[in-house]
């Protein structure tokens, strides 16, 4: 599978690549953020990116859905390089869900229609499927009651998961994470990564930005870690949180462990 470590512990399944960056670069001014980054993501696989603030993460994953330009190098989701406006932009954004660590939900609609609301304009579904469909969804991810509820009434980690369910309901081929937990209060933390565990047994391909180690440990199948707009280590969480190679990632360790 194309040069992907994978850990005995959470092997990835080997069906191919998903989304493929070849020496991409991207610079804010004069700040060389993201400095000739090659990864190769699987289906299905579930990448975990840490590292310090600043390091160029959010940036990553903004390139991946396009919410940035990137200065040169390619970046390929599943077999086709990313377009670059109109309906082909719009179909890549829903292909490839993204979680803010803000939620960013539509606070003026509510929680069904948070839900609903792409699957009608983007997916083009009819109401009544768009739905069904959402109700689904907002009782996987444990919401169901606040259905008819607006955002502003519901906690941090009902709002997250709701955000989850928004961005499931455009039938991703992948899932970008961006420390979805880092805005909440503790006692939510969980109920929002066991959706993600839950997602990630279920085979959904994930890039998660996050410090939270064990959910590192225990659904990753690989751990990048980035520092000042470079990959630093790629590697297996099991290698990464007991032996890492980079004096840099090892400080970095200290820090947080
Ligand atoms: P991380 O998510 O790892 O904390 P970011 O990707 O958010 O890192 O940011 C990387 C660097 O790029 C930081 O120095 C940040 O201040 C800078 N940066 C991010 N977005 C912008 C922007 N829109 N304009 C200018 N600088 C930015
Ligand atoms: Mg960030």
């Amino acid at each position: 599978m194309s040069g992907v470590a994978v850990s005995k512990e959470n092997p990835a399944p080997d069906t191919g690549d998903l989304v493929v960056l070849s020496n991409v670069n991207k610079h804010f001014g004069d700040l060389h953020v993201l400095q000739n980054i090659d990864l190769t993501i699987a289906r299905g696989e579930v990448v975990v990116v840490i590292g310090p603030s600043g390091g160029g993460k959010s940036t990553l994953c903004r390139a991946i859905n396009r919410l940035e330009t990137i200065d040169s190098g390619e970046i390929v989701i599943d077999g086709k390089p990313l377009p670059a406006e109109g309906r082909e932009l719009a179909a890549l954004r829903a292909d490839v869900g993204m979680v803010f660590q803000s939620f960013n939900l539509f606070a003026h609609k509510t929680v069904l229609n948070n839900v609903t609301l792409g699957q009608v304009k983007v997916r083009k579904k009819d109401k009544k499927a768009a739905d069904e469909r959402a109700r689904r969804l907002l009782e996987r991810v444990g919401v169901a009651s606040q259905a008819d509820k607006f955002p502003a009434q519901l906690s941090g980690g009902q709002q997250q998961r709701v955000a989850i369910a928004r961005a499931l309901a455009m039938d991703p081929k992948m899932m970008l994470f961006d420390e979805p937990t880092s805005a909440l209060d503790p006692e939510m933390i969980n109920e929002v990564l066991e959706v993600m565990q839950q997602l990630a047994r279920d085979g959904m391909t994930m890039v998660v930005v996050t410090h939270e180690m064990g959910f590192a440990r225990s659904a990753a199948n690989r751990v990048v870690f980035m520092a000042d707009g470079r990959i630093v280590e790629e590697t297996t969480p099991a290698q990464f949180f007991s032996n890492p190679s980079s004096e840099r990632a090892k400080d970095f360790l200290s820090k947080i462990l």
